[in-house]
């Protein structure tokens, strides 16, 4: 057994089986062995690659989106300009070239990166220089907040329950002789409708982010763009692990794989709602990025000698690449116009 794969049977045998989200904590977030605490995962190098990795348009349309938001809601000043989960800080770096060209908005930002990996602070710092680090959203100031998510969600631990006879049970991560393996834990009670064998899955600690998120925008003003993998229902089994870009089995070498699962993005924006902001609809990324202007930026970038342009423009959107699996959702305040491209979620009536 690895190491990390010791300290968690060491854990198991002390106090008996975890939960799934338990399990992905510590796999991503060790402070010795976790995933994001020991390395850099991403590019081709590395066992994943994301939209801002992809191409720079990614960025520069997601700030150009919070500029115009800036903008619309009269050009707020000082304003925290801040993300969660910024990985090498790239989306970051080309949403600040972007929003140059809203005069005064780069003045009146303050970056703020929430960010758990030291490993990763430290990159960060090297690309983007003088930046606030923030433990978690709760410690975001009172003040109009601009926020990027990109890829975040999907790395937060969620739980999984199963439908047995007489209720669900939760998949907990316990012992076997060779080693650590899901099995299930006592029957719950769990409002859910479901037939025997299916799964479903909660996030926990998402809706209390966002709510975080969204109750600042409603009080001081802002906006926030989340963009993730997923849909609208937290059913299946969505739980993989990715290495070298390939999937493998979650169980195997723990702290050594990404692991990941679906957004839902249900719960996110009745949080949103809750908290007094009006949330998005959300839309497919490819639509998102088209609706920005993606196609004519490639076009006119191919045109001026990017070679890659047209083919990240297709990664980023097309249905059979990023386009359809990814999805987009914006919260705003009340009364402020909605951020370009999106539109309010209309089966809330308090939602406008
Ligand atoms: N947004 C980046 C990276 C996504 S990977 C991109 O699009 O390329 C997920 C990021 O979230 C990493 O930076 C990881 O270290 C960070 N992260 C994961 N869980 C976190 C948590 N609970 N709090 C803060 N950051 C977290």
């Amino acid at each position: 057994m690895t190491p990390l794969a010791e300290i968690i049977a060491g854990r198991i045998r002390a106090t008996g089986p975890i939960t799934l989200a338990d399990y992905m904590e510590i796999c991503l977030l060790h402070p010795r062995y976790g995933y994001y605490a020991t390395r850099d995962p991403f590019g081709v190098q590395g066992d994943f690659t994301t939209a801002p990795e992809i191409h720079q348009m990614f960025g520069e349309l997601c700030g150009l989106a919070l500029a115009q938001a800036w903008m619309d809601q009269g050009c707020p000043a000082p304003i925290a300009l801040a993300e969660p989960g910024p990985g090498r800080g790239t989306l970051m770096a080309d949403m600040l070239r972007a929003i140059r060209k809203a005069l005064g908005m780069t003045e009146a930002a303050e970056v703020m990166l929430i960010e758990a990996s030291p490993h990763l602070r430290q990159i960060q710092r090297d690309r983007l220089g003088t930046v606030t680090h923030l433990d978690s959203v709760e410690e975001l100031p009172d003040k109009p907040l601009f926020l990027m998510a990109n890829e975040f969600f999907d790395a937060l631990p969620i739980r999984q329950y199963q439908r047995v006879s007489g209720g669900w049970a939760e998949r907990m991560v316990g012992l076997s002789d060779d080693g650590l393996r899901l099995g299930l834990g006592p029957v719950v009670d769990l409002p859910r409708e479901g037939k025997l064998g299916d799964v479903v899955e909660e996030c926990p600690a998402a809706p209390a982010m966002v709510e975080a998120i969204a109750r600042r925008i409603a009080a001081h003003g802002g906006a926030a763009i989340l963009v993730d993998y997923g849909g609208c229902n937290g059913y299946g089994d969505t739980f993989q692990a990715l290495r070298n870009h390939a999937p493998v089995d979650p169980m195997e070498c723990p702290g050594k794989a990404d692991l990941t699962a679906h957004v839902d993005f249900a719960p996110l924006a009745a949080a949103a709602i809750r908290a007094g902001a009006v949330a998005s609809r959300p839309v497919r990324q490819g639509d998102w990025l088209l609706s920005l202007g993606a196609a004519q930026r490639a076009e006119r970038l191919a045109a001026a000698g990017d070679a890659g342009a047209m083919t990240a423009l297709r990664r980023l959107t097309h249905p059979d690449e990023m386009g359809h699996l990814f999805k987009a959702m914006a919260i705003w305040p009340k009364g402020a116009p909605p951020v370009p491209g999106f539109d309010a979620l209309r089966l809330h009536a308090d939602n406008a």
